[in-house]
């Protein structure tokens, strides 16, 4: 997926778990918007730098990047949601694109992708970068608000969202 469809779905997300975590609609919603949203545009970015430094959707594309991503705050008390920004870059590129990424990278090479998908140029690269986000405010949905029984998601979730 190009920029210009990485920062579609960031910022679709942001608005989303907005009002999914504060549904009021009113200020809080606005904070919640405001507060997450700019990091997990930013975290959203992030991935594609490799395009200019180190292997394109392998070296900011992995498993380590994510977990690195996700410690940053508990270690050092910045970067919030960033990580966030970090996981939807990676199933956009999973699901909405040809090409996969290199989960495991530096350990290992392959790049894994759903069977589905869209070249980047695609003139359907919008709608699949909407459906994707959509997809991936269902999930944030069902967990958050009916605490699935999904090991500590429910309650990393909400901590990471600051709710
Ligand atoms: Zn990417």
């Amino acid at each position: 997926m190009n920029k210009r469809g990485h920062v579609l779905n960031a910022a679709l997300l942001a608005i989303g778990v907005g009002y999914i975590l504060e549904p009021s609609g009113d200020v809080p919603t606005f904070e919640m918007i405001a507060t997450s949203g700019m990091p997990i545009v930013l975290g959203a970015l992030l991935p594609d730098v490799d395009t200019a430094f180190g292997k394109h959707r392998k070296t900011l594309h992995n498993l380590p990047v994510l977990a690195a991503a996700y410690a940053w705050p508990i270690v050092f008390g910045t970067l919030q949601y960033v990580w966030i920004g970090v996981l939807t870059h990676y199933v956009l590129d999973v699901m909405g694109s040809k090409r996969g990424i290199a989960l495991f990278y530096p350990f290992w090479d392959e790049e894994f992708g759903f069977p589905v998908g869209v070249t980047t140029s695609s003139k359907y690269a919008g709608v699949v970068t909407v459906l994707v986000t959509a997809v991936e405010l269902a999930a944030v949905f069902l967990i958050v608000r009916y605490q699935l029984p999904v090991g500590n998601l429910s309650e990393t979730a909400r901590a990471a969202f600051g709710a």
